[in-house]
């Protein structure tokens, strides 16, 4: 799974980090660069493509410079598309409840940081 990791990364000229520290783990799509937790599962797998994603998927570089919550949550969502639409399926199908609740807890934590975005929408509605 690490080797994933690095492999995308270097095909894709990505600036590649590691934490020890999951909930560390962050993307700086303007710089091509990405902090990714150390593999230790498969949790850890498809935070570390999450972050690959937002440097690589279109959808998620196309409002990376909005902070309302529609494009924050509109930026994430593309960011773990990419990551599952990228993710080896032998690894995926081996992912087990608390891998998961480990793709659960981030996607809640996007939630919870969007809710503090200042505008609500695109058209400030
Ligand atoms: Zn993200």
């Amino acid at each position: 799974m690490e080797l994933d990791i690095t492999r995308l990364a270097r095909e894709n000229e990505i600036d590649l980090h590691w934490t020890e520290h999951r909930w560390d783990a962050e993307a700086f799509p303007e710089l091509r660069q990405a902090i990714v937790p150390r593999i230790r599962n498969v949790g850890d797998y498809l935070l570390g493509l999450h972050e690959l994603g937002h440097v690589l998927a279109p959808e998620a570089r196309a409002y990376d410079q909005d902070t309302n919550v529609y494009a924050c949550l509109l930026t994430e969502g593309a960011a773990w598309a990419w990551a599952m639409a990228n993710a080896s399926p032998e690894f995926v199908a081996v992912a087990k409840d608390e891998d998961w609740a480990t793709v659960h807890e981030a996607i809640g934590s996007h939630y919870r940081w969007a809710a503090l975005c200042p505008t609500r929408a695109p058209d400030e509605v």
